[in-house]
């Protein structure tokens, strides 16, 4: 693990006050300090070099009770602009932002089963940046920088997406081949990560100390907000608990193990649990993974008891397994984000409350609340741009690390991105 240098301490500080700045503009260096717990002396140089970055401004003063005026200072929206980028199994959406993070911009590039391979992802993803900065009529100068989601477990150092099992990825060196297409700074991470900051920042584990930010799409996670702050785990790797099982014996998975989570809750487990209930059903779109969880969701809506019943049954297993969450992390706030649980909504959510009662102790569970995210945008595109502005504010130093040549083996090349045996 790295130890955090005095610059490392000095940069995630400087993020720190233009977090706030960001969430509550206009502000005082005294509120600031009040918020960060930073000394007010830190946080007036800090804010000397925001100003001088031009990421924020100087807004006026207000008066404090008694004591002589304090000036505000707010975050500087057309000081720059932030990209998000979303690769899932099914599509590619990309995000252009203002520093104050509202969407200026995006675009959407669908992927077609079988449509994963590294080359054919960075395609899309090119295309869709491109057309980002096209449509906001940005100059490429102020793009301070993209940030990059991509489903699995990922080097945020040398950029290289190590372990994604739904695509059978490994040591794919993604920043790599993206900086053949893009000429902005890139930052990778994984969905996991951009879901819990997005609503960290703009959502519901606002103000919360300890958040669990369950991501349901074509895989299945949770993104962990401990202590008021985003836990990575020891290699970048918590919050795989899509991939921890639920039934042993049960379905095999993408990572090679038995009765994961993921396998009962995400797209494809719940287009199974649709085909073991009534296989010929007309909600069932082989192959199209979105196309079949809105027909359930139509369905729900319309009555139709096949439907519910997978909706119910989905809710069983999720609920189960968000009751181990709430047992294990005690978290203030479960949040229920990503395409499945946005357009399964409500019903799921009543669904799965109901079946976390039947399995949480009483205690944690009354200490928790479960919502669907209320972020209205796309929270990974949202989180990923936050990356991209942690990375803007790094000193200028050493470049990413240069990735090691892929071996092209059958087998991965090195063991902790084997799939568990
Ligand atoms: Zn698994």
């Amino acid at each position: 693990m790295k130890r955090g240098t005095s610059r490392d301490i000095r940069t995630a500080n400087r993020y720190e006050v233009l977090r706030q700045i960001i969430a509550e503009s206009p502000t005082s260096r005294q509120e600031l300090a009040a918020a960060t717990g930073l000394s007010l002396a830190t946080v007036a140089t800090l804010v000397g070099e925001l100003l001088d970055l031009g990421m924020i401004i100087e807004v006026g003063f207000e008066d404090s009770a008694g004591g002589r005026p304090r000036g505000l200072v707010a975050v500087n929206a057309s000081g720059g602009a932030l990209i998000g980028v979303d690769i899932a199994e099914t599509y590619v959406h990309v995000e252009l932002f203002d520093l104050a993070l509202n969407v200026l911009a995006r675009a959407e590039e669908d992927m077609r089963p079988g449509e994963s391979r590294p080359e054919q992802v960075v395609g899309h993803v090119a295309a869709a940046v491109g057309s980002v900065v096209a449509q906001a009529g940005v100059e490429g100068a102020r793009v301070l920088g993209v940030g990059v989601s991509v489903p699995g477990q990922v080097d945020r150092d040398t950029g290289v997406a190590e372990y994604a099992p739904n695509w059978d990825w490994h040591d794919v060196p993604l920043l790599d081949l993206l900086t053949e297409h893009i000429a902005y700074p890139l930052h990778l991470d994984n969905p996991l990560r951009a879901c819990a900051v997005a609503e960290l920042w703009f959502g519901a584990a606002r103000g919360r100390g300890d958040a669990v930010v369950v991501n349901l799409g074509t895989g299945v996670g949770a993104g962990l907000v401990l202590g008021g702050g985003l836990h990575r785990g020891v290699s970048n790797s918590a919050g795989e608990w899509g991939h921890t099982t639920l039934v042993l014996d049960g379905r095999l998975c993408h990572c090679g193990n038995h009765g994961c989570v993921e396998t009962y809750v995400g797209a494809p487990g719940i287009m199974l649990n649709l085909r073991e209930l009534s296989p010929g059903s007309a909600l069932l779109h082989p192959e199209d993974q979105t196309a079949t969880v809105d027909a359930l969701a139509r369905g729900v809506a319309a009555g139709d008891p096949v439907a519910v019943k997978v909706v119910r049954d989905t809710a069983r297993y999720l609920g189960a397994g968000i009751a181990d969450l709430v047992n294990l992390l005690n978290p203030e706030v479960v949040v229920l984000s990503s395409w499945v649980a946005a357009t399964l909504g409500e019903p799921l959510l009543a669904e799965v409350r109901e079946a976390m009662a039947r399995h949480a102790l009483r205690r944690p569970l009354t200490a928790t609340e479960i919502v669907l995210s209320p972020i209205p945008t796309d929270p990974v595109c949202l989180g990923a741009a936050t990356f991209a502005l942690e990375g803007a504010l790094r000193p200028v130093g050493p470049q990413r690390k240069k990735a090691q040549p892929v071996r092209r083996t059958t087998t991965p090349a090195r063991s902790r991105t084997a799939p568990p045996s």
